[in-house]
């Protein structure tokens, strides 16, 4: 165990504001599962006494945002070993395990170079597998929970291993119960339920419409994995070239009557199952695409997506955060949560 005192957050979180940490603790939990070493390391942490003022598990901070320096202790899982990944095939599917420290994207990678599908559309989501269960990812009409068949992790409050299966972990629109639980769980691994064969999910219209006719018919993992991708960084900021941490809004979900009345004013409104409307649709649709105040800005090519224009704060990425939600909310009567963590 690594154990650091006042250290800068700067690298920690894709938003690259610069706060410290009071502590920063680095686990090293080796390979996929919670190996050996793993467990010896948990054990010290346990002991340490680390856990009983604040703390947060950190993997990339590409859904974080900090808005002081954080008075507690950062959890970070490394690994010194090779990050193994283990196919296991049964029942016609195949079963992909993995350490929660592993990139997603790595993950997504491998599982296609080696047969196993159903998540090429997750293909380029910053962080790690871990978080991305922990936030039930999603993208393009894959939510990562729709394909999580067990995770490990450690009870923090208990002290005790558990392997959690996908019905337990109350999967919703980007949460969980790890997400719920706000810090008990210390999540070490998660196995996949993946398919031996690859059959395209073109539901997002934008997808559909880039895959069409005869690309359909000829469509590979590794072509849809490389279509999503472009897609992506044609509409996102890059990571090495601005901060942020994606979408900074949730798409709000809201009743009967909201939808109506909105659908007979804006007859172009999109409006997704579930009566979720489009958060980016209605920021746009307020005027704040491509604005900015001070050093944090709307990004231009989406406006679900707040944008370090050099050196911000977190107070000023809420100040902007807030102000475009009290906009939104006065024009079209519907309230906007934040996706990202604010710390
Ligand atoms: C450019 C960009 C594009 C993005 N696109 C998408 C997208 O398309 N879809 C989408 O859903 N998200 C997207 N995101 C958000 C982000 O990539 C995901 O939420 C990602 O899964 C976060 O991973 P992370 O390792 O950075 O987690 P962090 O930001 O470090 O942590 C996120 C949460 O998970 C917890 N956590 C992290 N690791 C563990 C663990 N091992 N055990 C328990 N808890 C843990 C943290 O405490 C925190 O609550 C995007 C972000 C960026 C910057």
């Amino acid at each position: 165990m690594d154990v650091r005192y006042n250290q800068s957050l700067k690298d920690c979180n894709t938003f690259g504001v610069d706060v410290q940490a009071r502590c920063v603790v680095r686990l090293d939990v080796k390979g996929s599962a919670l190996s050996e070493r793993g467990h010896e390391e948990v054990e010290q942490l346990l002991e340490s006494g680390a856990l009983r003022d604040a703390y947060v598990v950190v993997g990339k901070g590409s859904n974080i945002l900090f808005t002081h320096d954080y008075d507690g202790t950062v959890i970070m899982l490394e690994s010194s070993g090779k990050q193994e990944l283990h196919v296991v095939d049964a029942d016609g599917c195949r079963y992909v395990t993995v350490g929660a420290k592993c990139l997603t994207d790595d993950v997504v990678a491998y599982c296609v170079e080696h047969g196993c599908f159903g998540i090429e559309n997750l293909s380029a989501i910053p962080g790690t597998i871990g978080a991305a269960v922990v936030q039930n990812v999603g993208a393009y009409g894959v939510e990562i929970g729709d394909v999580v068949e067990r995770v490990e992790a450690v009870d923090l409050k208990k002290g005790t291993v558990c392997a959690l299966r996908a019905e337990d972990c109350r999967f919703g629109y980007r949460t969980s119960l790890f997400k719920q639980c706000n810090g008990q769980y210390l999540i070490t691994s998660i196995t996949l339920r993946l398919k031996p064969s690859f059959q395209p999910v073109l539901t997002y219209k934008a997808l559909a419409e880039r895959v069409s006719g005869e690309q359909h018919a000829d469509m590979t993992a590794l072509g849809m994995r490389d279509v999503i991708t472009q897609i992506r960084w044609q509409k996102l900021p890059r990571p090495e070239q601005y901060g942020s941490a994606g979408s900074f809004f949730k798409n709000p979900v809201v009743s009967d009557e909201v939808v109506e009345q909105l659908l007979s004013k804006y007859t172009d409104m999109p409006l997704y199952a579930g009566n979720k409307l489009s958060a980016g649709w209605l920021i746009d649709k307020a005027g704040w695409k491509g604005r900015s105040r001070g050093r944090v800005g709307v990004w231009p090519q989406q406006a679900l997506v707040l944008y370090n224009r050099g050196s911000c704060t977190g107070t000023e990425v809420v100040d902007l955060a807030m102000a475009i939600t009290e906009d939104v909310y006065s024009k079209f009567n519907v309230s906007l949560e934040p996706e990202v963590i604010i710390l």
